[in-house]
């Protein structure tokens, strides 16, 4: 089987390779250095390097040990998961190294536990299989960024993984569950810290200007195995969902550069009147395809129905937190139709060139702007959530 790893798993510019075509290569070995902002990669797998563009293309070997190479020693674990390159993998993307970077003298560290795109439930999986990683990688990052108060942002709808977390933490006094809203988007950073802290960030402001530092269940399990078993990052954990025979599937630790056919075989294969994939929750997706392998960022493999043939005029309302107009104009192409009107929600200002939304999850009424869009001749109306 061939595994293909991008060059670009977070934010800023592709990974520099270090490894050339022919070269055998080893599980965790490095195989790709930032130039700039971004984050090591290394192999997933044992195997031969056949190909080397946006990405690298390695045979993998019929048998793949579970050995794999460790990173370096380092002069502390803020290095170690530097080393790993571990970047967020609720989609961000961003170095967590840079992120735990900040000193939040007795601030929080707040590990966002929401999973709240509907149908993605790999964090929760996580949690109830492995509660001690969630305990021992806050103290961890705690003591990076100098936090004295650790907490675990999760929906009080999911119970089982509640009452393991509680198990964990029930002698450590500085470590609390703190619950959030069964809405979307509870997982947004500025959502987590109104909520737990009733502190308002700003558009264009970072949670550390309110003494906290947030990070997703899995880029905290990312730190403690850096941490802790000297293991890059080269799995990724996933939910496949959607008109495939198994409707519902977690896979946790799946080597990095997959194809997403692997997990449509592994679901039991198509349900008929299967439509597009998408790589990323229902939300904030971004459309895949059979030739899509899988990346730190690749959190649900949805397949979905079949788009309904749609050949009219549409307005298009789009969200910062759910679809924009890229997506949402991908969707009524998709359906036949023609974007003839286009409006952001009300809430979303331009801040530094970019439109974000004033305050996730308090939706305005939207009646307004769905008039605007009716004035520019929509016969058909989608929104972004
Ligand atoms: S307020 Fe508007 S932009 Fe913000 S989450 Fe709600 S619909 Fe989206």
């Amino acid at each position: 089987m061939e595994v293909v790893i991008s060059l670009k798993q977070h934010v800023g510019a592709p990974c520099e390779p270090v490894v050339k075509v022919g070269d055998y290569v080893k599980k965790g070995q490095l195989i790709a250095k930032p130039s700039s902002l971004g984050a090591n990669i290394h192999s997933s797998v044992y195997g031969k390097v056949t190909k080397l563009d946006d990405a690298i293309t390695i045979l993998a070997d019929e048998e793949q040990p579970d050995d794999f190479v460790k990173i370096p020693d380092t002069k502390d674990n803020l290095d170690a998961i530097k080393e790993a390159g571990v970047v967020g993998a609720g989609g961000a993307g961003f170095p967590t190294d840079v992120k735990l970077f900040t000193k939040i003298e007795g601030g929080y560290l707040i590990v966002n536990a929401a999973e709240c795109e509907p149908l993605l439930s790999h964090n929760i999986e996580f949690i109830k299989k492995e509660p001690d990683v969630i305990a021992r990688g806050i103290d961890y990052l705690m003591d990076i960024v100098s936090a004295s108060k650790g907490y675990i942002a999760i929906k009080a709808k999911h119970r089982e993984a509640i009452l393991k977390l509680n198990e964990e933490i029930k002698n450590k006094k500085n470590i609390e569950l703190r619950f959030l809203p069964n809405i979307y988007p509870a997982g947004d950073e500025r959502v987590i810290v109104r909520e737990l802290l009733g502190e308002i960030i700003q558009p264009g402001e970072l949670p550390s200007k309110y003494n906290a530092v947030i990070v997703n269940v899995e880029t905290l399990k990312n730190c403690v195995m850096a941490i802790e078993k000297r293991r890059p990052v080269i799995t990724k954990d996933l939910t496949v969902a959607g008109k495939v025979k198994a409707e519902n599937k977690v896979f946790l630790d799946q080597p990095i550069g997959m194809p997403i056919t692997h997990y449509i075989d592994e679901a039991g294969g198509y349900l008929q009147g299967n439509g597009e994939i998408v790589i990323g929750g229902p939300f904030t997706g971004k459309r895949g395809g059979e030739n899509f392998h899988i990346t730190k960022l690749s959190g649900g493999v949805l397949f979905a129905v079949e788009f309904p043939r749609e050949e009219s005029d549409f307005g298009i309302l789009a969200c910062e937190c759910g679809a924009d107009e890229q997506r949402l104009t991908e969707i009524v192409e998709s359906m036949g139709g023609k974007v003839v009107s286009s409006i952001r929600c009300k809430r979303m200002i331009e801040v530094n060139g970019r439109f974000r939304c004033e305050k996730p999850g308090e939706c305005p009424g939207q009646t307004e702007s769905v008039m605007k869009l009716k004035q520019g001749g929509a016969k058909v109306i989608i929104a972004g959530t």
